[in-house]
């Protein structure tokens, strides 16, 4: 299957944080995903790509290699992954929104914490070994990396290391342990990279296509249609007010000279507070509908 000059590889998360969202991004993108949780490949009956089941971390690798032409990870295992290399052979190509969490440096609660210069000559632990360096050298710090490969917010208790560097996201696991927070070395979320080794000229179509598609998900996310009637010395004021709107049409409406429709779409959010403008700006029959697919 690998030869296969035809069909793209994708590699996404086999199991954990991040694997429901990237199944879900791929099918909204409208591909079909045949398979069983224990499956290490899946086909794309409706798409010319396979799909590939792996750890987060092995996804840099196989998108540097060529071997998967797709991948989706947190920055995070990306950025850990380039700091080891020459230069990277992967490009982000979309950043996705999900699987958002940041790298944070916490400490015992009861312990005392002056800034940076409180990790002067002490241990801390971390499965970001890496990232963790840069963060040191960039402030001027010496102190000692210890490398876990997981359950690192355990090192404090076991006296592994005095402090640790680990992901964080609502802060409980933390809070649980009894740490706090106290430097953030690396703000994250999952991303679409793609390779920079060259791909035969179909794989290269096909991708093309595959990216068009999950921008075209990522900007219905938070994109509506907005639709609304108005009088015409109302027009100027009531396009401005639109969020995020290029270029709205303006349709006469039948039967009431100086009345027009406006329909917009929306790349921003549309709250109350700016229905209410519009409103007091003279429009009315105010609609704001979800967009199910776009192709930008
Ligand atoms: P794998 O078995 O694939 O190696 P893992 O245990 O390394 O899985 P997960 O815990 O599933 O990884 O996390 C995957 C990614 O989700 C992380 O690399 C990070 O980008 C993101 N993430 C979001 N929130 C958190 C969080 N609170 N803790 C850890 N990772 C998070
Ligand atoms: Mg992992």
């Amino acid at each position: 299957m690998l030869v296969d000059e035809t069909r793209l590889h994708i590699a996404i998360q086999k199991s954990g944080r991040l694997s429901d969202y990237s199944r879900g991004l791929l099918r909204d993108a409208g591909l079909k995903i045949q398979n069983g949780k224990n499956d290490l490949t899946a086909r794309v009956d409706n798409f010319p790509a396979d799909l590939m089941f792996v750890r987060d971390d092995d996804i840099p690798i196989f998108v540097s290699d060529g071997v998967c032409e797709f991948g989706i990870v947190g920055e995070n295992v990306l950025r850990e992954f380039s700091l080891g290399e020459d230069s990277p052979r992967f490009e982000v190509v979309a950043q996705l929104g999900f699987g958002k969490c940041t790298l944070k440096i916490a400490a015992p609660e009861a312990s005392p914490y002056e800034g940076p210069q409180s990790l002067r000559g002490a241990r801390i632990a971390t499965s970001y070994p890496r990232i963790l360096q840069r963060f040191l050298d960039d402030n001027g710090i010496d102190a000692t990396v210890v490398k876990m490969n997981g359950a690192v917010e355990l090192a404090p208790r076991l006296q592994i290391a005095a402090f640790i560097c680990d992901l964080v996201s609502t802060g409980a696991t933390l809070e649980a342990n009894g740490l706090r927070a106290v430097e953030t070395v690396f703000t994250s979320e999952a991303v679409l990279v793609r390779t920079r080794k060259p791909m035969a000229e179909a794989k290269v179509d096909q991708g093309a296509k595959l990216l068009s598609r999950i921008d075209g998900v990522l900007a219905t996310k938070e994109s509506k249609y907005i639709m609304l009637n108005a009088p015409s010395e109302a027009l100027r004021e009531i396009t401005d007010i639109l969020p995020g709107a290029e270029a709205p049409t303006i349709l006469p409406l039948h039967g009431r000279p100086g009345h027009f429709a406006v329909h917009a779409v929306c790349q921003e959010s549309v709250f109350w507070e700016t229905l209410q403008k519009l409103k007091d700006a003279g429009a009315s029959a105010i609609l704001v509908l979800p967009i199910e697919k776009m192709m930008l």
